[in-house]
């Protein structure tokens, strides 16, 4: 199991690395403006080295995929073919991966959650796939880069400051 391993499955699911990095960049540009695209890269390749996102996305992924093949007992697979909005189960999941670099990520998984950015819109407007779990990991991934970002950078101390605030990052 390696960093490969993981993004060689979120290139199965129809998710590049480079697809999550644009998100960074437009959730931490405003914060940055000298940010490079290739940076927020690194962030998210350094977010799926880590053992603890890796298993989040394997078992989101598999919970997807098993939904897909119809394979999940009831009600659970009617749950997941509806993408019942209560569920909630899917954003818990994902939160375990925004929190890898503390509650900094938080607003930005909200944002995301609620705006669909990018890759996360395309995932949620193809219907014909079972995507329950890989959006909110894909916002997960990007939150916690976007973090990460935040954290080595002089801007920390106003991107958490705009998070208490409750305001979006981006
Ligand atoms: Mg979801």
């Amino acid at each position: 199991m390696s960093y490969e391993t993981a993004a060689n499955l979120l290139k199965r699911r129809g998710v590049s690395v480079e697809s999550i990095a644009e998100i960074v960049y437009k959730l931490q540009k405003p914060y940055n403006p000298h940010l490079q695209l290739s940076e927020c890269e690194e962030s998210v390749i350094a977010v799926l080295r880590k053992r603890e996102v890796q298993y989040t996305l394997y078992t989101g992924i598999a919970l997807d995929e098993l939904a897909e093949r119809r394979l999940l007992p009831q009600p659970l697979q009617a749950i997941m073919e509806a993408d019942e909005s209560l569920y909630g189960v899917d954003e818990t999941l994902a939160l375990g991966i925004t929190n890898v670099y503390g509650m900094i990520g938080l607003t930005s998984f909200g944002y995301l959650d609620k705006e669909k950015v990018g890759i996360i819109r395309t995932l949620n407007n193809k219907k014909s796939e079972i995507h329950v779990f890989l959006d909110d990991l894909v916002a997960g991934l990007a939150a916690a880069a976007s973090a990460r970002i935040a954290h080595a950078g002089q801007n920390a101390h106003e991107y958490a400051a705009d998070s208490d605030q409750g305001e979006p990052a981006g």
